[in-house]
């Protein structure tokens, strides 16, 4: 498949100081990572919302922790695709770039994105929920049951942003700086429903972003961006690499 990419959208990358991407459970699909609105074979019977909230973790720790074990291993097994990997090279093209990520499967970093705002979190690290503590998962013992922290034996969860809690603020305001530079803003792979995350492509837009959504389907953002391309993100998202180097090498 050969995405269509337009020139309005060539033009804006070729003339781009700043930009950004926001991406979404969806960029990381094609690595076999399920999004929660897929099939999660044994862990069909939970709706994520269910699991990810810290009253669900103090009620049945061991329950919770078992899950994201399962999401870990998953995406310990699995690896970038080649929409992370297209970031990568827009991260070299222009000289103002920040990758900006609701998942926390920790695949941009991974495919060698470098300034990345992760507004979630990240499931490779853990802390203590009592002292604040950081328990890697090299030092903790290899079980499903939530283990406890050494220095107090408080439960030790993810680094991850559950529902009902607040974005890390670092985070958060890298996300919301870029935003606003940016010259070209691609929301990539996300529902764009999930708040405050879904309000960074019209901050995008209100100072004057040509915002471009990449997504298998229409989503809220459809009708507000300039753009819309749907489709797989890694079918699209190096094509529209190809095509900006081509141009930027005189051929387009
Ligand atoms: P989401 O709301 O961002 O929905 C996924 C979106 O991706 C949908 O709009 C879908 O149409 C689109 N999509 C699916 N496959 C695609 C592809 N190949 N190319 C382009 N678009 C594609 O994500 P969610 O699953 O509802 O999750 C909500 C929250 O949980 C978010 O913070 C999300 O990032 C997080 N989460 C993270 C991971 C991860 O780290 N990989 C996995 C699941 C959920
Ligand atoms: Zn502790």
């Amino acid at each position: 498949m050969t995405a269509e990419v337009s020139d309005a959208l060539l033009n804006a990358l070729k003339s781009a100081q700043s930009a950004a991407a926001l991406t979404g459970a969806g960029i990381s699909a094609e690595s076999g990572i399920e999004t929660f609105r897929g099939e999660n074979g044994l862990w069909n019977r939970f709706k994520p919302e269910e699991l990810a909230n810290v009253d669900a973790f103090l009620r049945n720790p061991d329950l919770v922790w078992a899950w994201y074990a399962y999401r870990k291993r998953v995406i310990h097994q699995s690896g970038p695709n080649a929409a992370h990997r297209a970031l990568v090279e827009l991260e070299a093209l222009i000289p103002d770039w920040t990758t900006i990520t609701q998942n926390v499967d920790d695949l941009h970093r991974r495919a060698g994105s470098r300034n990345v705002a992760e507004l979630h979190g990240n499931i490779t690290r853990n802390y203590c929920y009592e002292c604040g503590a950081r328990c890697d998962d090299d030092t903790l013992p290899e079980e499903n049951n939530a283990p406890h922290c050494s220095k107090c034996g408080g439960l030790v969860r993810p680094d991850v942003v559950w529902f009902g809690e607040l974005l890390p603020a670092d985070a958060w305001e890298k996300a919301e700086d870029a935003a606003r530079r940016a010259d070209v803003f691609f929301s990539i792979g996300t529902s764009a429903v999930v708040y405050p995350a879904a309000s960074l492509p019209l901050i995008a837009k209100r100072h004057g972003a040509y915002v471009v959504e990449v997504n298998m389907d229409a989503t809220p953002l459809t009708g507000l961006a300039d753009e819309t391309i749907i489709g797989a993100a890694g079918e699209i998202l190096p094509v529209i690499v190809d095509k900006f180097r081509e141009m930027k090498a005189g051929r387009g």
